[in-house]
């Protein structure tokens, strides 16, 4: 059967999502959020039913808002892709895996293990970190790899047609850590292109601001990989802060906008998408700090007509579909 994509999204929030005790205005707002994910849906084009569901990173509030997305007669996950092993990006894999069971259960089918695409590293931090669902849940797809940044790895095995997911190897500081010695750099992390139907989207998160590469590619192995994300349909891109990627002489792992800009200048998106969304660093008082999806989207959009940069930048909500066809 030829199925038909688009990306649907699940979450667009940071790692910590509302911390209490904060006084500022996105601590304060009371609606559903969640770490940041996004499905690829395949449906049948005639009916429109449910063909095949790709989860891309399960942190906190992902499932609230599978279970709000889909039908639950049609509700399915075919494929889970890592992007790396930090907890907003995997703490619901128990919560993922025992649904996925019970709901076999409950339909009178066999469960199968969840087939899931990581890298090395972050294999050997699942298999410390969330040993019982990597036995009990997944089917885990190890590259056996710790390619540089600017890499493009092989693409996720995919058990549908009409589909092509490409990862591609990124630095994230805070992640490319070995497991087994927390001094060791071991690069651990990935973000995917997408690809279908003609239709492009790129899905760069988390990433810190030394990934030069995408600004100054100096192999022909980066330049492919920059051509790889130039021009695509939809960029959602980590964007953590307004200015701000060293906190008291650390690195947060993280974009800020201003990154965030000279990468869009380089690769010119027909849409940039912000995700990883936050600004708690930029501290109080300053652009960013407290600021809600909506004044984000409202002051990426100013920023973007003053740079006069490529195509429409905003925050993207939950729930929003992106058509790849
Ligand atoms: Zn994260
Ligand atoms: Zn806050
Ligand atoms: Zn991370």
């Amino acid at each position: 059967m030829i199925s038909r994509y688009r990306l649907v999204v699940n979450g667009s929030g940071h790692a910590f999502l509302r911390e209490f005790g904060c006084s500022c205005a996105r601590c304060r707002e009371r609606k559903h959020t969640a770490n940041t994910s996004v499905s690829i849906v395949g449906g049948d084009p005639r009916s429109g039913r449910l063909t095949w569901h790709a989860l891309v990173d399960v942190g906190l509030g992902v499932n609230t808002s599978l279970c709000n997305y889909f039908n639950p007669d049609e509700a399915r996950v075919d494929q889970l892709l890592l992007s790396h092993w930090h907890p907003d990006h995997t703490l619901e894999i128990n919560r993922l895996g025992e649904t996925a069971r019970r709901t076999a259960f409950r339909r009178g089918e066999k469960f199968t293990k969840i087939p899931t695409w990581c890298r090395n590293g972050t294999a050997r931090w699942l298999q410390k970190n969330h040993s019982y669902e990597w036995y009990r849940h997944l089917l885990p797809h190890n590259t056996n790899e710790a390619s540089h940044p600017g890499s493009i790895l092989d693409p996720v095995p995919l058990e549908t047609t009409g589909l092509k997911i490409t990862p591609v190897a990124v630095s994230h500081v805070t992640a490319d850590i070995d497991p087994a010695n927390f001094k060791d750099r071991l690069y651990c992390s990935a973000f995917f292109v997408v690809e279908a139907a003609g239709k492009k989207a790129v899905l760069l998160w988390d990433a810190d601001g030394s990934n030069d590469w995408i600004l100054a590619p100096d192999t022909p192995e980066q330049e492919d990989a920059v051509a790889l994300i130039s021009e695509a349909d939809y960029l959602f891109i980590d964007c953590f802060n307004w200015n701000t990627e060293e906190v008291r002489g650390f690195n947060t792992g993280h974009l800020s906008f201003s990154t965030v800009r000279k990468y869009a200048a380089a690769i010119s998106p027909r849409q940039t998408l912000l995700v990883h969304i936050s600004g708690h660093e930029d501290g109080k008082g300053n652009p960013g700090w407290g600021w809600t999806d909506e004044q984000w989207t409202v002051e990426a959009q100013k920023a973007w007509d003053a740079s006069k940069l490529p195509g429409s930048v905003r925050v993207p909500s939950i729930g929003e579909e992106f058509p790849l066809f």
